[in-house]
């Protein structure tokens, strides 16, 4: 393939994963690390056993080249990668790991991959085939939010059901605390953000005893994609790089609301204790004053407090 001036010129970010057996992971993660420093991508990989999670960042041209090599290992051949606006400058480096999960959910040995991806896991809904479902049973669907609970609290599917999580670690317990029993039998569709942690949650839903589960196809992205703020999506997206959140459209609710004085916000700030750093939402007024900018905790507020005496 030629290369183009835009290929130069122009940046771009690739989102991508796949599950596939992989044997060695290790001699993937050193082919993965070798051919992203040859085409200067920055970003990062992760490589198990199950398959490859990655988000590099760099020259279009660079891009394409990686999609092009990337798919030539059999197991990637059927990968398919979302491009997005950004670069290499939206990473500060590049990381290449070998580790036992794609997806920490502390269940590496559960998890069982062949060529075709997870075995066992939910059914996959396209966007359509979501609203089509709810259409159709109506209140008996249950939407099931597969993120940390912090993410939901500024957007999530309509009277979706968010466990109670703060890293995906805590899924296991949760499904298995009895909580959530009376869902078994119910029609489940759970969602994430790009769809990759469903692909786990689902199969670990099924393994215990969820009987009808459904993981949605892209995952929020593509849904808000398909119907933005005119469907069954509430609120706005929270994600992984320096925006923190985004919108699908001008409509979009707004759910969030600052701990401290209650006013609407999507905005999460970090905790203004260094030893703390929990992200909590926080409108601009009580994050940009030190007496307000920590996360709730009494020890944070002693913290803000001092800094708001010693600043006067
Ligand atoms: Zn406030
Ligand atoms: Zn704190």
């Amino acid at each position: 393939m030629a290369t183009s001036a835009s290929d130069l010129l122009e940046s771009r970010i690739l989102l991508y994963y796949c599950f596939t057996p992989i044997e060695d992971p290790i001699a993937v993660m050193l082919w993965q690390r070798t051919l992203c420093e040859q085409l200067g991508l920055t970003g990062r990989i992760i490589v198990s056993k199950h398959g490859i999670n990655g988000t590099v960042g760099g020259k279009l041209g660079s891009c394409k080249q990686y999609t092009r090599k990337t798919r030539e290992y059999p197991g990637f051949a059927r990968m398919s990668f979302k491009w997005s606006e950004g670069g290499a400058k939206d990473f500060p480096k590049l990381s290449v790991k070998a580790r036992d999960e794609i997806v920490a959910f502390g269940s590496p040995d559960e998890i069982k991959v062949d060529a075709n991806g997870i075995v066992g896991g939910g059914t996959h809904l396209k966007p359509e085939a979501v609203n089509k479902l709810v259409e159709e049973r109506g209140d008996e669907v249950v939407f099931f939010d597969g993120r940390n609970a912090m993410e939901a609290e500024i957007g999530k599917f309509k009277n979706a059901i968010v466990p109670d999580v703060n890293t995906t670690h805590d899924f296991i317990a949760e499904l298995e605390s009895g909580k959530y029993d009376d869902l078994k039998d119910k029609p489940v569709v759970t969602y994430c953000t790009g769809g990759i942690r469903c692909e786990i949650l689902s199969s670990l839903m099924k393994n215990r005893g969820f009987k009808e589960v459904y993981q949605i196809d892209g995952g929020i992205v593509r849904y808000g994609e398909k119907f933005g703020d005119q469907g069954l999506w509430e609120g706005s997206l929270y994600v992984f790089d320096k925006r923190m959140h985004m919108e699908f459209s001008n409509d979009s609710k707004q759910l969030g609301h600052c701990i401290h004085c209650e006013a609407p916000t999507n905005l999460f700030h970090n905790c203004i204790n260094e030893e703390c750093r929990k992200q909590q939402l926080m409108c601009d007024d009580c994050a940009s004053n030190p007496a307000t900018a920590h996360c709730g905790r009494a020890e944070c507020a002693e913290v803000g407090a001092q800094m708001a005496a010693s600043s006067l």
